[in-house]
């Protein structure tokens, strides 16, 4: 199936390493200049700005935390600057910081919603603000099923990413006017850094969750991401779609 992204120009949040640099690797093979956001730079992002560019596209790096929305108005302006248009919007930088509710403090909460949700509302903005004028543009936003089910000694992370989830319908009903797709791609355990300091008995539960039997890869996700970057889902929006091997079913 041709996706057609050739030539559109694409910004991915947290593509320094996981799902989000999978997610790059993946729309830059398919033809999309590519611009990752990341709190990390210099070696950290030049691998991933290497794959992109091998892929006969453009490719770069912007440092910044998404938590911070001027920074998310000067980075988009930037890319839009180098690429000459940027089309597509994929929130994934997230973090996790977890702790029973009666033991998690006011910062833990205020800096996964800080990121996880807040970053998604600067990015998600600053993509609206360009598309509107546009008439044309795709956003996928990455949440969890932990946002959709809740998770034990995860108030703050499964807050913000329901939050990403009734944020994104909304923005969906808000954009469609315009030509804007805003959908949403709620993995399950993915094997990232983000899942390395889990106990063995997390992962072992988690595991015997799926029923495929088997975690998802950051690749599982990036192909789905793709496709509703491309106009092969031209007519899906609002819409949340699991990546996890039946584990929330
Ligand atoms: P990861 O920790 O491997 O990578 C996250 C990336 O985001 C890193 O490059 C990091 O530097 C960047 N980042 C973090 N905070 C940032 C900030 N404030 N500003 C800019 N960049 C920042 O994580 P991952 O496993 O690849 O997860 C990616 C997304 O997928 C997250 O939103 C996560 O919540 C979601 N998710 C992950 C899993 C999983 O099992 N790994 C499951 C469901 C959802």
């Amino acid at each position: 199936m041709d996706l057609g992204l050739g030539g559109k120009g694409a910004i991915v949040t947290g593509g320094a390493q996981g799902i989000g640099a999978a997610i790059a690797r993946c729309l830059a093979a398919e033809g999309c200049n590519l611009a990752i956001v990341d709190r990390r730079s210099g070696d950290d992002t030049a691998a991933v700005v290497g794959d992109i560019q091998a892929c006969g596209v453009k490719g770069m790096a912007v440092e910044a935390d998404v938590s911070v929305y001027s920074d998310a108005l000067a980075g988009f302006e930037s890319v839009v600057e180098a690429f000459g248009s940027v089309e597509i919007m994929v929130c994934n930088a997230g973090i996790t910081w977890d702790g029973v509710i009666w033991k998690m403090s006011e910062e833990q909460w205020d800096r996964v919603i800080g990121v996880n949700l807040k970053g998604y509302f600067n990015y998600n903005k600053v993509a609206a603000l360009h598309f509107k004028e546009m008439k044309y543009g795709k956003i996928v936003n990455i949440s969890s099923i932990n946002g959709l089910r809740g998770k034990f000694a995860q108030a703050n992370y499964t807050a913000s990413k329901g939050g990403v989830v009734a944020m994104s319908k909304t923005l969906a009903k808000e954009l469609g006017r315009y030509n804007v797709n805003v959908n949403v791609v709620a993995p399950g355990m993915v094997l990232t850094e983000m899942m390395e300091g889990l106990a063995p008995e997390f992962k072992a539960s988690a595991l015997a969750e799926t029923v495929l039997g088997r975690f998802a890869t950051p690749e599982d996700c990036a192909g789905l991401v793709a496709f509703l970057c491309s106009d092969q889902s031209k007519h899906i929006t609002g819409e949340i779609i699991k990546v996890d091997g039946g584990q929330y079913i």
